[in-house]
């Protein structure tokens, strides 16, 4: 644009300094050369435009009347000479653009003609206006950028609901959780479908397996069991066994009473679940429940087992539950310690609590380990027992789970480990 303007302000110097002559010619025919001169001077004049001519010896023959009205201009431009091509000069404060010609008459040289054209209003209106518009582009910019970034921000929140959704969803709220996505892009709207539907799927894969466990645990159990009762009868009964008969007998007994366990586990687990393991919640009085499985635990291990803490205390519990996890963790108790070492159960209420510790002297958990421990099929060291599946504690942690406790481990190695259960008492 400055180009534009600038180009067409030479132009029109240049068409007055070429169309000088002429007019000089005419006019020196009807008068002398200097009057002539000022003549044409006179005509061509405007407030914005300066002419003056300098003699070969550089003194000035005549100028315009604009240029005597702006003595503090002139006398800059009045002091350039040589030949100019058409250029802007800054003079005074002032923007010109300024040529300079060679003047001649009927072949004779009579000096240098000098054409200025005044631009200041132009350039600082033009100035004003590059201004202007700098500041109205750096507004445009940053408020774009507002706009833009709410924008964006606005069509991340549902893609970040997504993300918080995937790290936190586990196999268990699989069927439950879905995404409602009311204000967001239809881009990211068919990606929460999507995702809604692949949900759909895992979940109906993950009840299809619960489903699949739990059908060939139930279908599973009841065949061995038998299998188990016969291989029992017989070892009882058959006196003439020979040693390796009777040994294959007990080994293939003992077998399947591990598998059975380890059928009932899945099953329970595969009830847990799919929702179907129902948990009755009853206030009963704790003490009584400990001493039967002491005793039951006791007869079949020939283990002692101290009790701690006689005070009668009300716990709110399912009965079945809480025998299946005392069982089960008095079990670990007596297979992961020396026979010789002391195992204690201690009972205890503090304030809407109760606390079920089971403490055994044994090999104890290396602290890397205890976190997982209540993982399926998690064992720490497969030598120490061959005896069960990895899924004790697990069901433990489901059992206590449902019932609305929590369950945790303290154990150091070599030393032993207290398993504490903690429960609500009777509200
Ligand atoms: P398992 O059928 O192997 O006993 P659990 O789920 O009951 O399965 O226990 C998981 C693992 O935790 C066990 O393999 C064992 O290594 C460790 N563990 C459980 N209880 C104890 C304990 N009282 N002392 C030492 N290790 C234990």
């Amino acid at each position: 644009m400055q180009q534009i303007l600038i180009d067409s302000h030479k132009q029109n110097v240049l068409d007055i300094a070429e169309r000088f002559p002429q007019d000089l010619e005419i006019y020196s025919k009807m008068m002398s050369v200097p009057a002539g001169l000022q003549t044409v001077i006179n005509n061509r004049t405007t407030p914005n435009l300066f002419l003056w001519v300098s003699r070969p010896d550089g003194t000035i023959a005549t100028q315009s009347t604009s240029l005597r009205q702006n003595s503090d201009t002139a006398a800059e431009l009045l002091s350039l000479s040589g030949l100019r091509k058409p250029q802007v000069y800054r003079v005074n404060g002032r923007y010109l653009v300024l040529c300079s010609i060679p003047l001649s008459l009927r072949g004779d040289t009579i000096g240098k003609l000098y054409v200025a054209h005044d631009i200041t209003h132009d350039q600082t209106m033009f100035m004003a206006l590059i201004r202007s518009l700098s500041v109205a582009t750096l507004l445009s910019i940053l408020v774009l950028m507002l706009i833009i970034s709410i924008y964006v921000r606005r069509s991340l929140q549902p893609l970040r609901q997504i993300s918080q959704l995937a790290g936190t969803i586990s196999a268990d709220d699989l069927s439950q959780v879905r995404l409602q996505l009311e204000r967001a892009p239809s881009e990211v709207k068919e990606l929460a479908q999507a995702f809604n539907m692949t949900l759909s799927r895992l979940s109906a894969a993950w009840e299809q397996q619960q489903q699949l466990v739990s059908d060939v645990s139930h279908e599973l159990r009841t065949p061995l069991t038998l299998v188990h009762g016969y291989l029992q009868s017989m070892l009882r009964r058959s006196v003439n066994l020979t040693e390796p008969q009777r040994e294959a007998l007990e080994v293939a007994s003992s077998e399947t009473k591990r598998t059975i366990r380890l059928l009932q586990d899945l099953l329970s687990l595969a009830r847990a679940d799919s929702g179907y393991l129902y948990c009755s919640l009853e206030s009963f009085v704790l003490n009584d429940l400990v001493v039967e499985v002491v005793e039951m635990v006791e007869q079949f291990s020939n283990r002692a087992i101290a009790i701690e803490g006689t005070f009668p205390i009300k716990v709110r519990a399912d009965h079945n539950f809480l025998k299946q996890v005392l069982i089960n963790l008095i079990d670990n108790a007596v297979k992961y310690s020396a026979s010789a070492t002391p195992i204690t159960l201690k009972l205890e209420q503090i304030a809407e609590n109760v606390l079920i510790q089971v403490c055994d002297r044994g090999y104890g958990i290396p602290l890397q380990q205890q976190t997982r421990i209540f993982e399926r099929f998690y064992r720490v060291d497969e030598a120490r027992s061959t005896e069960g599946s990895g899924l004790g504690l697990a069901i433990v942690k489901t059992l206590v789970e449902g019932m609305g406790g929590s369950v945790t481990v303290r154990s150091k190695i070599g030393e032993g480990s207290i398993f504490t259960v903690t429960l609500p008492t009777n509200c």
